[in-house]
């Protein structure tokens, strides 16, 4: 009874308190309460897994890049040691998301992808999406809009100040950086729209030059169907002079029918899995078997298949390798509901054992992207976002000790209300506290929050600082 009358008493002064110091406290929280969020001008799929690195944790640093406002590049970095944050930074100005006429608002395509080089200047790949006809004849495909483009730090580990370089195709998309040991610097993208090649520029002097763009992956007409072959690759790097690749197919049927209701859809399938070896130059399937490239599907079914799904729809893949050299894969995979939009897809995960792909049974992870990190054989984890029926939005950890058989749920980094989420793939090299960009989807507003995910949950920030938009 005593206590209960003392609680009472503690709330009641309480309510006072809080009534007599409203105006103060309220003053006092804005300027100095900390944050979740970074910035709050991510705008539109601000990040995904596609166009990456996104991130790159680098000398006590973390960088990150992200789409802003108008669809421009915007870097930030945090200080781990410091505990500082610096910028964002508008890096480059996109040719994409300044047309308010234009039927597709926000294109989303040309979302950056960031590398550093050993000298330490920032690269930053952004802006494409297949270049326009008013760019020239594309020579590996086709156009469709936005002009791909490169930017490089002024000053080394500088992200204030930056300068457009003119030595990358601008028919460009999907930009996903690679620096390999040696220096070397890989640009991979798809060279136009839909019907294009997918190709690499390789850099041996820190970006200042790339060679010309080498296919890797063939778009091609098809005879029986009215469609061509097109494909949606992750890279990433593998163990020593390897770069892995995971992709899916994407049959580009024609609109001609006037009876096909749905004409052109996004409608992809199956998964495959193909090695690059930069040292000799060959392309390998998970047998070591050389490739004849570039890659037709013709060769890809033959060579490359992890899983065949022909009646399923396919999306995003990602592959990491153990440090035996066998990789292991993610696909979603889900049916297709019959509209222009596909169906709802949830992560499918495949294991090399050396000789075969074993599919994991499991069916408990959750619908949404995921990206995957390979300790071992045994032990792997996916880092995925979600979005649950009562519309709570959720970045978590799902964690597998065999292999990928069965995965649990281990940690959520991250979760709201009235929330969705875009995620980043892995940061590179990353520290603890910081393995993956967010953006937080509101309805409303194109605008997004932007967070900054680790062990420990976001990291936080000054609000005057993250209030981006206001400043
Ligand atoms: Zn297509």
């Amino acid at each position: 009874m005593k206590k209960l009358l003392v609680v009472t008493l503690c709330i009641y002064f309480t309510f006072l308190g809080c009534n007599v110091n409203k105006d103060v406290s309220s003053k006092l929280e804005k300027s100095d309460a900390l944050v979740d969020y970074f910035a709050d001008n991510g705008f539109g799929n601000a990040v995904a897994l596609v166009q990456h690195p996104s991130g790159v944790y680098h000398k006590g640093i973390t960088y990150i890049a992200y789409q802003g406002s108008l669809e421009d590049p915007y870097v930030a970095s945090y200080n781990h040691e410091t505990k500082e944050w610096k910028g964002p930074f508008k890096a480059g100005v996109s040719e994409m998301g300044k047309d308010p006429n234009r039927k597709k608002k926000i294109d989303n395509h040309g979302k950056p992808a960031l590398l550093i080089d050993d000298a330490d200047y920032i690269h930053i790949a952004f802006g494409g999406h297949g270049g326009m006809r008013k760019h020239g004849e594309n020579p590996l495909g086709n156009h469709a809009y936005g002009k791909n483009l490169h930017v490089v730090s002024k000053k080394p580990l500088d992200i204030s100040a930056w300068e457009t370089q003119d030595n990358i195709s601008l028919f460009g998309t999907y930009s996903q950086f690679i620096k390999m040991d040696n220096g070397d610097m890989y640009l991979f993208y798809r060279h136009g729209a839909h019907r294009s090649d997918w190709v690499y520029q390789k850099s041996t002097d820190n970006g200042a030059t790339f060679q010309e763009p080498v296919s890797f992956l063939k778009h091609k007409r098809r005879t029986e169907v009215e469609a061509e072959d097109s494909w949606y690759p992750w890279v990433s790097r593998g163990n020593g002079d390897e770069i892995i690749v995971a992709f899916d197919y994407h049959i580009c049927r024609d609109k001609k029918n006037p009876q096909d209701t749905r004409g052109h859809i996004p409608e992809r399938h199956n998964v495959y899995y193909m090695v690059f070896d930069t040292k000799t130059g060959a392309w390998k399937n998970v047998k070591n078997e050389r490739l004849k490239m570039p890659l037709t599907k013709e060769i890809a079914d033959e060579n490359t298949l992890v899983k065949n799904i022909a009646n399923d729809w396919t999306f995003q893949g990602v592959t990491d390798v153990d440090s035996n050299g066998n990789p292991q894969v993610i696909m979603l995979v889900g049916p297709d509901v019959g509209e222009r939009r596909s169906g709802p897809k949830r992560i499918q995960h495949f294991r090399w054992d050396g000789q075969a792909w074993v599919k994991s049974l499991t069916d408990n992870l959750p619908r949404g992207d995921g990206d995957l990190e390979v300790k071992s054989a045994k032990e792997v984890s996916i880092y995925l976002e979600s979005k649950n029926n009562k519309n709570v939005g959720e970045i978590s950890r799902w964690d597998s000790f065999d292999g990928g058989a069965s995965f649990k749920k281990s940690k959520v980094f991250l979760r709201r209300k009235k929330s969705g989420f875009v995620i980043s793939s892995l940061i590179e090299n990353p520290h603890p506290d910081a393995r993956i960009i967010v953006a937080e989807k509101k309805k409303g507003t194109d605008y997004r929050k932007m967070y900054l995910l680790g062990d420990n949950g976001p990291i936080k920030r000054n609000v005057k600082e993250a209030e981006v938009l206001k400043n």
